[in-house]
């Protein structure tokens, strides 16, 4: 009678629990939508290495989120969001490094599948 149990039990082995748990949002700057987290990028203004994308999340400094949408990177470059965000000033030059830094991650993405 237990054998149906020890059965499931094995097939399950140690598989990682699947985490269905609540995804973390943040709002981009830019539309103001909430979205997953991971569909947005952080823009921080460290102290040290100044405005640039920070994929860990974990980089000091005043951060804004941006989405994965080009219109949002475009406004990005267009605007002063950014700056309103970071409480800063983005240089244009710095912006455009900022969005062909979002290229290359979404051209990366985009290779993995
Ligand atoms: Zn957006």
């Amino acid at each position: 009678m237990s054998t149906d149990l020890y059965h499931v039990n094995v097939s399950q082995k140690k598989k990682q629990p699947k985490r269905q748990k609540h995804v973390p949002q943040r709002t981009c700057v830019v539309c103001r939508e909430k979205k997953d987290k991971r569909e947005l990028f952080r823009i921080v203004n460290n102290a040290e290495e100044g405005v640039i994308i920070d994929p860990s999340g974990k980089k000091n400094g005043r951060g804004a989120y941006v989405c994965n949408s080009a219109d949002c990177w475009t406004k990005v470059e267009m605007t002063t969001i950014l700056d309103g965000a970071l409480r800063a000033k983005v240089e244009p030059d710095k912006k455009m490094m900022l969005i062909h830094r979002f290229q290359e991650i979404q051209n990366e993405l985009g290779q993995t599948g």
